[in-house]
């Protein structure tokens, strides 16, 4: 008999599930993408290779150079009919298009669509070619160091490619362009390019205990902060690529730079291009928009202008001003000329101006740049949407400068007047940091001639009582003399006296001359 109910399986899926398309290399992740440390493209390159167990050499002739469109043949062992024979290998990391081609080629090889960003193409239209990249390969053995101790992978980063990174953003030191074992450079991608390997000797140039890597030091802290403010604009330019909304474009930045320099140093050019060593033609093309400053040159514009180079280079000065329609605080000052140099809004105003306000009634009086950094804006910011408040701020710290200083020299001014022997008015200058007299002649002229005055006495009077004490040993010498039977000459009393260089004053003659007539010489 068949069972009533028949028994239900569950059914099967039978439908073909889409395989996404395959890479035909490793779709390998790019290292930091997002942050300053991300790799470079030319490092990229070399860690694929590695990870397929082949050379850059192999990995380029086989794979990359059928894809950039370059002939090779079976008997070839050479990059450079891919990568160039010269030594600018280094633009494969930076905005023209060596690096769009070989962009091209390993997106397509690895499937992955984020490796422009492992090159500085996205600001292809507002940074200049020129001076941007090095020529060669640079590195922080400590970097690489840290990296296989903690069993991380060791890559090439962006930032070393560029040529004013001068410095490790973490370490603090200059990056070496030259292998300390063999003492050779290298290009930033060879055929035997090992990353935290020197491409020559191919021996490990991370800083360990066999090999001290000696490293030339900064000279001074003043330069270290300088170099590590550089490192840090680019660094933080490399890090917001991948979340920019638009590409970076010309007319921005063109407009911005005509801006500032026009509106912010205006009277100041020469002073600038002093600064920045440049001549005032060249300053006057990037006013009218014709030329974007090389790297170095913006960020000592930027610097200058006390902004980031981010700021500088994706802020629309034009279009933030236009948004700034807030009420002007008070509009009895003087109109101001420079452009807004950050958006504010309507409540943020209102609470900076009850702090500034604040600001006003603190003793000791802050200086404006030290009020700026408090609140995390830069000066300019403040006297561009405070004005009359920051010049009250400057007036005070200036009078509290004064003053203080006032009330440090007065009491030394006074003792000095009591100090015996008196000291010259140089000698306190020098006391308290002066080169000369003019400071304290000017500011504390009554205590000032008096300090001279007592000195100018002491000294006559000493100088009087000193010719005195000379002349009567020469007397004494030459009666001494005379009387045990020996003529007083010049030399025999010269010999005799305690300090027988007096004998050369015309006084110290004059008295010896005086005596030997009264003793009966001639
Ligand atoms: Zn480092
Ligand atoms: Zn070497």
């Amino acid at each position: 008999m068949l069972p009533l109910t028949l028994k239900l399986y569950p059914s099967w899926d039978i439908q073909k599930t889409a395989i996404p398309q395959r890479s035909r290399l490793y779709h390998l992740e790019p290292i930091g993408v997002g942050t300053p440390y991300v790799e470079s493209l030319t490092g990229y390159v070399a860690r694929l290779a590695e990870q397929h167990c082949v050379t850059v050499r192999r990995l380029t002739l086989t794979e990359i150079a059928p894809l950039m469109g370059k002939e090779i043949k079976l008997q070839d062992e050479s990059i450079s009919k891919v990568f160039g024979s010269n030594r600018d290998r280094t633009a494969f990391n930076g905005t023209g298009l060596m690096a769009t081609n070989l962009v091209g080629a390993m997106s397509a090889l690895t499937g992955r669509s984020d490796l422009h960003f492992l090159t500085l193409l996205p600001w292809a239209q507002v940074i200049s070619k020129r001076g941007l990249l090095r020529r060669q390969r640079a590195w922080c053995p400590k970097c690489y160091q840290e990296w296989r101790d903690n069993d991380t992978s060791v890559y090439e980063l962006l930032l070393w490619s560029i040529n004013t990174a001068q410095v490790c953003q973490i370490h603090h030191q200059l990056l070496q362009e030259q292998c300390p074992h063999c003492h050779q450079r290298q290009l930033a991608i060879s055929g035997d390019f090992r990353t935290g390997h020197c491409n020559k000797c191919a021996k490990w140039l991370g800083s360990n205990r066999d090999k001290t890597v000696v490293t030339s030091l900064i000279k001074s802290e003043a330069e270290l902060r300088k170099q590590l403010n550089v490192v840090n604009n680019l660094g933080e330019l490399i890090a917001v690529t991948p979340t920019l909304n638009s590409t970076p474009n010309f007319t921005i930045v063109s407009n911005t730079i005509s801006t500032y320099i026009v509106e912010v140093l205006k009277s100041n050019i020469p002073a600038f291009s002093r600064l920045a060593g440049m001549n005032k033609a060249t300053i006057g093309l990037w006013c009218k928009g014709k030329v974007i400053p090389q790297i170095g040159n913006l960020l000592l514009l930027t610097c200058y202008l006390e902004m980031s180079l981010l700021d500088f280079l994706t802020t629309d000065v034009l279009l933030a001003d236009s948004k700034n329609t807030c009420p002007q605080p008070n509009l009895n000052v003087v109109k101001q000329t420079r452009k807004a140099p950050k958006h504010l809004n309507f409540q943020r105003k209102q609470v900076l101006n009850v702090v500034l306000i604040e600001v006003l009634l603190e003793y000791p009086a802050p200086s404006l740049e030290n009020v700026a950094l408090r609140l995390r804006y830069r000066p300019l910011v403040l006297q561009y949407h405070f004005p009359s408040l920051c010049e009250e701020i400057k007036v005070r710290h200036a009078e509290y400068r004064k003053e203080s200083k006032q009330q440090k020299i007065q009491p030394i001014l006074e003792a000095a007047l009591k100090e015996f022997p008196p000291p010259s008015l140089l000698e306190i200058n020098r006391r308290l940091g002066y080169k000369n007299n003019s400071y304290l002649y000017r500011y504390f002229s009554e205590p000032s001639r008096a300090i001279s005055k007592r000195y100018k006495e002491y000294q006559k009077a000493s100088g009087q009582e000193k010719r005195e004490r000379i002349c009567q040993e020469i007397i004494d010498t030459a009666q001494l003399l005379h009387k045990t039977g020996q003529k007083p000459t010049q030399a025999r009393v010269t010999k005799l006296l305690a300090k027988p260089s007096v004998m050369l004053s015309w006084y110290a003659k004059k008295t010896l001359r005086d005596i030997q007539r009264s003793l009966g010489y001639e």
